[in-house]
């Protein structure tokens, strides 16, 4: 031994290149990534030191105790249709009850002694009588130690969709049983632009790999198929490009794990390229990069990997960056397998998972209804086992699966995580994009969907993406305000200018994030990537083809186009300041002091005012002072004029005011009236404030 990369003494020590990563920095050894080399010694001293380590946990382990029963009760509560969450108990709001004033008197604590608490201890800013946020809420119970239960969360849960269940269980397996779960194999996506050989390295790898046992070649595609390197498994999605892939996301399914990007050396970056790494930088998913067709006498792939940093911002590893490029030959095979390694270990990196026992979850990735099969789907397996027999869900049908075939066509009775596998026995085509899951039994499966198709029909038309305004009003509700465009444009330099004037409209409020940009008209792929993050598509000087235009109507994707930049740039701004929340502002409006206090039975105590300045509004709020010193604020619970109920009073009048919450009153205290009023705010421009800079996304 000597001289190690990372990765290849993770491999010994068996353990992730990711885990061993983790290690070496605890003990202070210093290494770039799981490239880098490491020396024998140091390799040999980590060795050691690992082992001790393995060795003193190993010792203090505990068994962990009755995890089999756990997973029985998520489970069970998943199939019981409801979750049987614990509810605690001790006051009941209705939504239309969150008001300072009404929590206040249901809690028994006077208002302004929340407002003070909550502010003192806990930075919260709070006015009498004000209409509360759920989070506010509940700032306020757990600062008085009170437990709360909505009457509107139980009413949202009897409303849960079944099917929506199945996949939030999901989520929630993952979240709380993280030790369960265990590697799969990954799939991989090929992306690149036209001709730059993504077709013929889907071809190679298959042939190179599947094709030694088989007679008659290879067989018609399942639309993915699975490759064996070094004793793993490897899945690969039959359908070049990105367009399927967006398409998944934009239905809420991610079968993709690793991107792929194909880069002729012949030709580099082109605009294809950027627009695949972008969608696959969207959702995330780590991308390798395979220069492609270094066979050719005019290959570069010195230039190539300088337009992988310069047009996407990709540093190649041996240029000290992390993103691992791999140079190939479709063509004669050249480097497929060191990809192929290479895609294992990036697999290993970002510690690929499912949760492999339990009911099985697979994604459709192509559906149709054959002539001799009746309806059929090709899945990815994602968790647990699918076997024949199981009772199978999907968002539009149900079905039992009666026959399964393996991505050769060979029929099969199982198939595991990450696997390729034909279904058979649907009632109907199900929707491509979807997930499967397995059910109790078909009652149980026609019953879920049954359900769910009559509340779809009843949503179907109001229901579809947002558009542009109504995305800011939601975002409203969020914390971190972000607003996803895709930029279109005549040109390059329109695009530039484009983002330019963009980047001036950023505000401290909301952070304008521009997805993808492109030349050209607008087309179905720029609206399956708006539909999938959320977002908008901006045209400039461009139109939009008539399919794109078909499909924004479909997914209700909001798609705009201009021809004056200034026109778009006005467009952004009044929507942006039509989310931003108003100020509220405090305007005293007049003055008063106790008279007379008079106790009326059945009403309680009522103060006799001499207006002294200004007016009294029965709807806006009032603030009470005794020396000096506040003792009261809140709402007018009555106000009157002699034995009339009147809005307002205005001095030098004399009126009765009823406190509301408070009876503490004494002759001699003095009054102040505000009211509370909503000034609509203007955003703060970064450019502005800077003074004028240059901004850069
Ligand atoms: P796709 O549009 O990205 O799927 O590209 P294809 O796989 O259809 O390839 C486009 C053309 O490039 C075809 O004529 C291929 O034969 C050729 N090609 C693909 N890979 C290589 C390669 O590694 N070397 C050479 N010389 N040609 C290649």
């Amino acid at each position: 031994m000597a001289r190690l990369r990372v990765y290849e003494l993770a491999k010994k020590l068996n353990m992730s290149p990711k885990e061993l990563l983790q290690e070496l920095e605890e003990l202070g050894v210093s290494v770039k990534n799981h490239m880098s080399y490491i020396d024998e010694e140091m390799a040999n001293i980590v060795i050691d030191l690992l082992e001790e380590d393995r060795r003193k946990r190993k010792e203090k382990q505990v068994k962990p105790a009755k995890k089999e029963e756990k997973e029985e009760k998520v489970i069970e509560e998943i199939e019981g249709g409801k979750r049987v969450e614990e509810k605690r108990k001790k006051i009941t709001l209705k939504p239309d009850e969150l008001k300072l004033d009404v929590l206040a008197s249901k809690l028994g604590i006077p208002q302004t002694k929340i407002i003070q608490d909550l502010f003192v201890k806990r930075g919260l800013a709070l006015r009498p009588g004000q209409i509360l946020k759920l989070e506010e809420v509940r700032e306020i119970l757990k600062e008085y130690n009170v437990e709360l239960a909505l009457e509107e969360e139980e009413k949202v849960e009897e409303e849960v969709d079944e099917y929506e269940l199945l996949e939030k269980r999901f989520q929630e397996l993952y979240q709380k049983e993280k030790d369960k779960l265990a590697p799969r194999p990954p799939v991989v996506t090929i992306m690149g632009h036209v001709d730059h050989g993504k077709t013929t390295l889907l071809d190679r790898i298959r042939s190179s790999r599947v094709a030694e046992q088989e007679e008659g070649g290879i067989t018609q595609s399942i639309g993915a198929y699975q490759v064996e390197v070094n004793g793993k498994k490897i899945t690969f999605i039959d359908t070049p490009g990105h367009e399927l892939f967006t398409e998944m996301r934009a239905r809420g399914v991610q079968a993709t794990d690793i991107v792929v990007l194909v880069v002729a050396a012949d030709d580099g970056v082109m605009p294809q390229t950027i627009e695949a790494y972008n969608h696959a930088k969207a959702a995330n998913v780590p991308v390798i990069v395979a220069i492609n067709k270094i066979d050719k006498p005019n290959a570069n792939v010195e230039k190539t990997k300088k337009e992988l940093v310069e047009k996407l911002g990709l540093i190649p590893e041996d240029w000290g960056g992390d993103t691992v490029v791999v140079p190939i030959s479709a063509r004669t095979g050249q480097g497929v397998d060191e990809l192929l390694e290479m895609i294992l270990l990036v697999a290993d990196m970002h510690e690929i998972k499912c949760y492999p026992t339990g009911p099985a979850r697979a994604v459709i990735i192509e559906s149709k209804l054959d002539n001799k099969m009746g309806p059929v789907a090709s899945v990815i397996v994602k968790d647990g086992i699918l076997k024949v027999g199981d009772a199978i869900v999907t968002s539009n049908t149900y079905g039992k699966v009666r026959n399964l075939y393996d991505d050769r066509m060979r029929p099969i009775r199982q198939a595991e995580p990450s696997q390729p596998v034909l279904i058979l026995g649907f009632e109907d085509v199900p929707d491509v994009h979807s997930n499967v899951y397995v059910v109790e039994n078909l009652e149980k499966a026609k019953a879920m969907v049954e359900k769910r198709l009559e509340k779809l029909e009843k949503q179907r038309q109001g229901r579809k993406h947002l558009n542009l305004e109504e995305l800011l009003k939601m975002m409203q509700e969020r914390e971190k305000k972000v607003l996803n465009l895709i930029l279109k444009a005549d040109t390059y330099g329109s695009v530039a200018a484009l983002q330019n004037a963009i980047a001036k409209l950023q505000t401290k409020e909301i952070e304008l994030n521009v997805v993808h940009t492109g030349v050209g008209e607008i087309s179905t792929s720029d609206v399956m990537l708006a539909a999938a993050v959320d977002g908008v598509v901006l045209g400039f000087r461009v139109k939009v083809n008539s399919k794109a235009r078909l499909l924004a109507e479909q997914e209700g994707v909001d798609v705009r186009t201009y021809t004056i930049i200034y026109k778009l740039v006005d467009d952004l701004k009044l929507a942006l300041e039509g989310m931003l929340e108003p100020e509220e502002v405090e305007e005293v409006i007049g003055h008063g002091e106790i008279k007379k206090v008079f106790k009326i039975a059945k009403v309680g105590k009522v103060a006799g005012v001499q207006m002294t300045s200004g007016k009294a509004d029965r709807n806006g709020f009032v603030r009470v002072y005794r020396n000096g010193q506040l003792v009261f604020e809140g709402r007018i619970e009555s106000l009157k004029h002699y034995k009339e109920d009147v809005s307002v009073v205005e001095a030098p009048q004399e009126c009765g005011i009823k406190f509301a919450g408070f009876e503490d009153i004494q002759e001699g205290d003095e009054l102040e009236f505000y009211v509370v009023k909503q000034v609509k705010r203007k955003p703060t421009f970064l450019e502005e404030q800077k003074g004028g800079g240059s901004f850069h996304q």
